[in-house]
């Protein structure tokens, strides 16, 4: 990989010097050294080309003396904007779309949003692009809601860029690091794009999570339903679910799918998602997992296996407790923090509990609950160049033999 000349600056890579393979290995390391001792580590699943991965790439807007508009990446723990025209991770017609809008930002005439006063328009910019449809997004952050000569704009970067499929705008006025406001106006297609993974169409809003390497996340899937080791017969849970990738890819190999995610939009989109591929089998509600999870214990429901993908902050202990009331045969556990993960696998195998609860968890036995051990774990690299680290682990009831 060419060296990146602000690589130092924005903080985003940390290997641009580092040859891939030695990037993977020692990755693989950091997983063994937080992992190991929990169960089996096996070869982490890297990329063919781990360069240009991002289909979601972010630009903050900023107007800097001597150099007048630029857009960016803001340097690591501060709100410092790094000028970035080309970045080795991200996607390049993404990159190129967004420099146009810094060109057509200047020969518009528009303010750029200025942090501390609060005065200006352009704030951000996010481009979205669909991995496998070639579908993009563009949402223009603003600092207020009136964008003027807004047809112009629109006629001007589709013309510019054919490509883009959908633009839509959206207002943040709040002092926050938070990049999306709560309104938006789409004023150019549909408002969404669509993208493609594991067979399935799957619709994306501006403010749905997805993963940001579709290459890699078609691994993660199958390596996550094949730790599954699904029938046909099973009811299983996607929790953290997004707009239900996981769930609708294993749809076709279980009973039922229960999904649940707190961020409403993409619940929305997780509705669509499962009527757009035909899928009948797959409910989704809006609601935080730990409470869902728990009222699903209450409720005696029998779960088979239970998929999780939290947040970096992981899991709850409120989730975590009721999936041990549910007694599921499996969990696969989905991580994007091997830091998190360790604490979460410390609880569900029963150490941490002891320790947490004040009381020892005794044989794995607790109140007719059975703890769980880890069966396997793989670590997918989703982030090449950066230090972030996905693992995907299995996790089975203690004592119960199971073949992967
Ligand atoms: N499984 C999805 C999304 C994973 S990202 C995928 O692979 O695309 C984690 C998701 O958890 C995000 O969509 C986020 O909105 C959601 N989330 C965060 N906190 C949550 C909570 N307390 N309850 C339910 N979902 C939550």
């Amino acid at each position: 990989m060419n060296q990146c000349p602000e690589s130092n600056k924005c903080g985003g890579c940390r290997y641009t010097g580092t040859p891939y393979e030695e990037q993977l290995k020692k990755k693989q390391k950091t997983v063994k050294q937080l992992l190991g001792k929990y169960g089996k580590v096996c070869d982490i699943i890297g990329m063919d080309n781990p360069e240009h991965y991002r289909n979601k790439v972010h630009a903050v807007f900023d107007f800097q003396k001597g150099k007048g508009i630029v857009s960016g990446i803001y340097q690591e723990g501060t709100h410092n904007v790094v000028p970035v025209d080309e970045c080795l991770l991200e996607d390049r017609k993404a990159d190129a779309i967004i420099v146009s809008i810094r060109q057509l930002a200047k020969s518009f005439r528009m303010k750029i949003y200025d942090e501390d006063t609060g005065y200006g328009l352009l704030r951000h910019v996010l481009v979205r692009v669909g991995h496998a449809t070639g579908q993009i997004m563009v949402v223009l952050v603003l600092g207020s809601p009136i964008l003027p000569s807004k047809k112009n704009f629109v006629n001007v970067l589709c013309k510019l860029h054919p490509e883009i499929t959908t633009i839509v705008l959206n207002v943040n006025n709040k002092k926050t690091s938070m990049v999306l406001g709560d309104k938006e106006q789409v004023i150019y297609g549909k408002g969404y794009i669509e993208d493609r993974l594991c067979g399935k169409t799957f619709r994306i809003s501006p403010k749905s999570f997805y993963q940001v390497n579709a290459v890699q996340t078609e691994k993660l899937y199958n390596k996550a339903i094949e730790y599954a080791a699904l029938t046909g017969r099973e009811t299983i849970i996607d929790a953290y679910c997004g707009i239900g990738t996981i769930g609708l890819a294993a749809a076709e190999h279980v009973k039922k799918v229960i999904g649940v995610e707190l961020n409403q939009a993409a619940v929305k989109d997780a509705v669509v998602n499962a009527k757009i591929n035909g899928i009948k089998n797959a409910d989704f509600y809006q609601n935080d997992a730990g409470k869902f999870m728990i009222q699903l214990a209450d409720a005696g429901e029998k779960i088979d296996v239970v998929f999780m993908d939290p947040p970096r902050s992981g899991s709850t202990e409120e989730f975590m407790n009721a999936v041990l009331c549910l007694q599921p045969d499996r969990i696969v556990y989905i991580s994007c923090n091997p830091e998190t993960l360790a604490r979460d696998l410390e609880y569900l195998t029963g150490k941490g509990q002891k320790n947490r609860a004040g009381k020892s968890a005794g044989s794995g036995k607790e109140n007719g609950r059975k703890n769980y051990r880890v069966v396997e774990m793989t670590p997918v690299d989703m982030f090449p160049y950066t230090d972030n680290i996905e693992t995907v682990c299995l996790l089975s009831k203690l004592n119960v033999e199971h073949h992967i």
